[in-house]
């Protein structure tokens, strides 16, 4: 359980024993990484220890929702980490919510199933009236308000977002919209969705970035005719669903900020969400990483480990050469984040690099694992299909290099 201004799980090297124990790493095998918040990333093992690799393997396998594991990390307090100690959060730094995620990840789960309920309400912590704040964050943080849809993407404009097509049209007081997305993640785990739709015409606007809005939509009050949502079955378990709106009549109090000004909003959250991923993948990484040291050390090929030869070590040590090098990064991200700086760049290099050192070190381990790292029960083909994802998303990776070639080093937009 996350308690305020406590320490909470006594003596470090104590702890690690249990750990190590538990997860039956020999001590040769576990890396022992300098890290920040070492309490909460004990809490955070602590917790992920109820929910072993067979918990995530039949869920993949199912295609289920976590719902237990989601229930505990909420309960623990843990997604209501940046929420402000005003609406009953935590208050803590991004570093802090960083290391919570990474250590799901790096203990062999996913944090996928709600990583979203940590970061999407900063739109309205942002942008919001007090009024939006005082009745939506204090249930965000205890948990019995689930904001963790986020529907931006299109299946026609995809990265291109300023030309989505979905339209909330005012009428009196309401909005009626229309349209249709993509990929709207947890859509059917989440009471509200943040929804980004186009409020005035684009041949009524001089920039295609303005014009378009922020709603915060009730889905608990939407009639079933109005809004559809389907699962999209995908190759992980990531409860990610397409979602059509007819007609779908919302209060005109559910618009954030002010109208036409909603991509502004969601571009403003893109530094903590880039931030966030990377510490996901950083976790990922350092999974495969102790799984294939493990293995290499313990397979025993023409007589002796296969860690003993060079042709499985080094790639091993390069992919572990990388991930300090992306973390290095994504320390350096939150750190300019946590002191109130835009780290835009930062941001970009910390997830692009650690969502590429994650991928590597996937390649490496399912290599390392042989015939074996194909086999459901040793969990390397799940996390390699779940590392994938974030090439492409929430941006992928091309776009970082455009965002980085145009707004670093100023050369001509390439779209
Ligand atoms: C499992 C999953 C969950 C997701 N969850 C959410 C969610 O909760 N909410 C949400 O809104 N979205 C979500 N997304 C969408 C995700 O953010 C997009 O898939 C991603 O931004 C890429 O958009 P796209 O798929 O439309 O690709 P496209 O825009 O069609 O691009 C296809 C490929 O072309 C490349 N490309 C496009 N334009 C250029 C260019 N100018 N220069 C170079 N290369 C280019 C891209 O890099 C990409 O590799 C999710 C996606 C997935 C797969």
């Amino acid at each position: 359980m996350l308690q305020k201004n406590s320490r909470a799980f006594g003596r470090r090297e104590k702890y690690d024993e249990f750990i190590l124990r538990l997860v039956g790493i020999t001590k040769r095998n576990y890396v022992n990484y300098e890290n920040d918040h070492q309490d909460i990333r004990d809490g955070v093992r602590k917790l992920c220890l109820e929910f072993g690799s067979e918990y995530w393997r039949n869920c993949d396998r199912d295609r289920a929702y976590p719902t237990d594991f989601v229930t505990e990390l909420t309960r623990s307090g843990y997604l209501g980490a940046l929420i402000p100690q005003k609406y009953g959060g935590f208050e803590l730094q991004i570093s802090a919510a960083a290391a919570i995620l990474e250590e799901i990840h790096r203990s062999g789960g996913n944090a996928a199933a709600c990583h979203a309920q940590m970061y999407t309400m900063g739109t309205v912590l942002r942008h919001g009236s007090d009024e939006q704040k005082s009745r939506y964050l204090p249930g965000i943080a205890d948990g019995s308000l689930r904001l963790q849809a986020f529907g931006v993407t299109e299946p026609a404009s995809g990265t291109d977002t300023t030309s989505l097509r979905t339209t909330a049209t005012r009428k009196d007081d309401k909005y009626i919209v229309n349209g249709q997305k993509i990929w709207t993640s947890r859509a059917e785990h989440s009471d509200l969705m943040l929804l980004l739709c186009r409020t005035t015409p684009v041949d009524q606007v001089k920039k295609r970035s303005q014009g378009l809005s922020v709603l915060l939509i009730d889905m608990r009050e939407i009639p079933q005719s109005q809004l559809t949502i389907r699962p999209v079955r995908t190759m992980m378990n990531h409860s990610t669903t397409e979602v059509f709106f007819e007609n779908m009549v919302v209060p005109v109090n559910s618009l954030i900020g002010e109208e036409g000004n909603g991509f502004k909003y969601i571009l403003s959250g893109m530094n903590a969400e880039r931030i966030l991923i990377a510490a996901e993948c950083i976790g990922d990484a350092k999974w495969f990483i102790e799984k294939a040291v493990k293995y290499a050390n313990e397979r025993v090929v023409f007589g002796r480990p296969i860690g003993q030869n060079q042709g499985i070590q080094f790639p091993i040590a390069k992919t572990y050469a990388d991930v300090r090098a992306a973390e290095l990064m994504l320390k350096e991200a939150a750190r300019r984040y946590d002191i109130g700086e835009n780290p835009g760049e930062e941001a970009n290099l910390a997830k692009m690099l650690a969502a590429d050192a994650s991928c590597a070190a996937a390649e490496v381990c399912l290599q390392t694992h042989g015939g074996f790292g194909f086999a459901e029960e040793f969990d390397v083909e799940r996390k390699f299909r779940e590392a994938k994802l974030y090439q492409v998303a929430p941006i992928s990776t091309n776009l970082i290099l455009s965002y980085l070639a145009e707004h670093v080093l100023d050369m001509p937009r390439s779209y």
